[in-house]
């Protein structure tokens, strides 16, 4: 395989992962937590909830901090068990029903999303 087209497909891979775990427009920070986990695992850091800030709250500063005085001390995990326990018992990642201001962790309301299925 010619270096360049070795490159070239590294590049792609990058971006393609890139937007795998770009947060949507609308996505709440659990959804995305929850997604995200379950597609790459939790690598024992706040990655996802400092990427999500990144994207979507990038005057966020405090979020993280906000998260571990919550109870998410240590990692996204953590996040998502103490911060978000009212995720609906399910077997399968749900969509995110959005929030109405882009950029807001607060949860969606996951609830009115299936009333309305
Ligand atoms: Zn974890
Ligand atoms: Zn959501």
């Amino acid at each position: 395989m010619g270096g360049n087209l070795a490159a070239a497909i590294e590049a792609e891979v990058a971006q393609l992962a890139r937007r795998l775990t770009d947060p949507g427009e609308r996505e709440c920070l659990r959804c995305y937590l929850i997604r995200m986990i379950s597609e790459f695992g939790c690598d024992g850091t706040h990655r996802w909830t400092t990427r999500w800030r990144d994207l979507r709250a990038p005057r966020a500063r405090g979020l993280v901090q906000r998260m571990q005085r919550r109870g998410g001390c240590c990692c996204d995990c953590e996040v998502i068990f103490n911060v978000f326990p009212d995720y609906p018992e399910t077997r399968e990642v749900l969509p995110c029903a959005g929030v109405s201001r882009a950029g807001s962790a607060v949860p969606c309301d996951l609830r009115s999303l299936r009333r309305s299925a």
